[in-house]
């Protein structure tokens, strides 16, 4: 049976020069990787028709599925805080849109799928590694329930790419809400094309704020729909230990999913000074700098849209920095309720933020791995049984002994019993995430090996992330010294 998307490419309609049309370029030997059956099924598309064949061809770039129409989206953006007027889909083409049965607008997008005009010096493909990374990572920020593009499948080219070394090419399929970016928009503003802008605006509003169409001042609404959404992703990345790595305004999303897996990683040990990217020498991205940073790609997000939100270029900074003034207790707000519920609190008394604080700080001191404490405090709030478990996280364990007793005051004083505190606190603390050294241990036996064997039991390893059951305890430990990844890699 012929594998059928349901395309309704609306972006394509919007004028040529917000993109460039072409195909992706066909690689030598598709080879299917993985399929993702449900999300194929949430699309409205037939996982037997994709699992085939006629799925590696399609998602390889080989063959075009009818109502395709392929583009390679123009952008700009901010890089480590340097201006790049055009970056656009160098590497990737969108094959179009579908309306999922949830009747959400979801892009479908190639990446590795060849050079296009936007590629300036790249190649336009993917490695193996890149690919199984941000197939895993998006997935598993799905099962945390963190707002992320999905990945749709994998595929083998049968072709190498040369980086350091020849590695065997891979092409992702990605679907997005949109790949609407501030750099989206400082494309055109940069151009002084106050017309595409508009048109821009008026399009994300559609398609993410359509609520913000009837607002006295739809431009300044919309703007604070999109800084609404990036408090709130932030505030989750860092409830996780997740480092984006690369928040350029490139890579940030006006739909508020989480874009871009690139040198991502989340922490072991708890260190909010943690930066992993090879290319982030500053530690721009580091983890406690996220909040900042969005905040800051949010302020170029407005520099775009001065014109559209008020008549004088004055009264138009007034109104985007009262759009944008709530950000920073918007994310401590959701941050602060965040911590709290990890460790089994309400907050209603001011002592309990101090405990957060007080615990973070033991840990970032005695090296404790941030997902175990969490996961552990859970057993311990049941019961002082859980204490060594927990305990033994610390280099020296009377970091913990001397936080405890404050803690279990404040969770007597709190409604319900001890299995029903527990139990609130498994939901919000994850079991097990895609800890690096896992990541490279599957990119290393399905590069080397030709196995995918642990890049499928990380896959469901990380599936039901808070669900404790003996396959995953593998996944749930920390590296030891000798496994530990001190650096990620963008593997452009
Ligand atoms: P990223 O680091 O993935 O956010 O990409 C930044 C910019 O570099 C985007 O414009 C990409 O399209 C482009 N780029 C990254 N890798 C490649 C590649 N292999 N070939 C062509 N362009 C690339
Ligand atoms: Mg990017």
């Amino acid at each position: 049976m012929a594998a059928r998307f349901p395309f309704d490419n609306s972006y394509a309609r919007l004028p040529p020069r917000f993109f460039a049309r072409l195909d992706p370029t066909p690689v030598a030997d598709p080879r299917l990787l993985r399929l993702n059956a449900p999300l194929a099924e949430q699309l409205g598309l037939d996982p037997a028709a994709l699992a085939g064949a006629e799925g590696a061809a399609i998602f390889a770039g080989n063959r075009l599925p009818e109502g395709a129409e392929p583009i390679a989206l123009a952008y700009a953006g901010h890089q480590f805080g340097h201006f790049v007027p055009q970056l656009g889909d160098g590497r990737a083409i969108l094959l179009g849109e579908v309306v999922d049965r949830e009747g959400r607008r979801r892009d479908i997008q190639l990446k590795g799928s060849g050079r296009t005009p936007f590629s300036r010096g790249g190649d336009g493909r993917a490695a193996f590694g890149p690919v199984l990374r941000e197939y895993i990572v998006s997935e598993a920020m799905a099962a945390l329930g963190v707002p992320t593009t999905r990945s749709l499948a994998a595929v083998a080219t049968g072709e190498h790419v040369f980086r350091e070394a020849a590695l065997p090419g891979a092409v992702l399929t990605r679907v997005a809400a949109s790949h609407l970016r501030v750099g989206s928009f400082q494309y055109f503003a940069a151009r002084g094309d106050a017309e595409a802008v508009r048109l821009l605006a008026d399009y994300a509003i559609a398609r993410h704020e359509p609520e913000a169409a009837s607002a006295a001042n739809p431009y300044r609404a919309f703007l604070e729909g999109v800084a609404r959404r990036q408090a709130a992703l932030v505030a989750q990345w860092l409830q996780i230990g997740f480092i984006h790595g690369v928040m350029n305004t490139d890579n940030c999303a006006i739909s508020g999913e989480t874009i871009d897996y690139g040198p991502c990683a989340f922490m072991d040990a708890y260190d909010p000074k943690a930066v992993f990217s090879s290319i982030d020498s500053f530690g721009r991205y580091a983890y406690a700098n996220q909040p900042r940073i969005a905040q800051w790609n949010l302020a170029r997000l407005a520099e775009t849209l001065l014109p559209l939100l008020a008549e004088t270029e004055e009264a138009a900074v007034e109104v985007a920095q009262a759009a944008l003034g709530d950000f920073a207790t918007r994310f401590e707000a959701l941050h602060r309720a965040g911590l709290l519920r990890k460790i089994g609190l309400a907050g209603d008394d001011p002592t309990d933020l101090e405990l957060v604080q007080a615990l973070l700080q033991r840990m970032a001191e005695t090296g404790a791995d941030f997902t175990l404490t969490f996961r552990r405090l859970c057993n311990a709030a049941a019961g002082p049984e859980g204490d060594a478990a927990l305990r033994a996280l610390f280099r020296d364990p009377a970091a913990y002994d001397s936080w405890a007793p404050a803690w279990r005051e404040r969770l007597a004083a709190q409604p319900g019993g001890p299995r029903d505190r527990a139990a609130a606190m498994r939901a919000t603390n994850p079991a097990v995430i895609p800890r690096n050294h896992q990541i490279e241990a599957v990119i290393t036996a399905a590069v080397e090996r030709d196995d995918l064997a642990p890049f499928e039991a990380l896959l469901a390893a990380t599936a039901r992330p808070f669900e404790e059951r003996p396959e995953i305890e593998p996944f749930m430990l920390p590296p030891r010294e000798e496994e530990r990844v001190l650096q990620t890699f963008c593997g452009t």
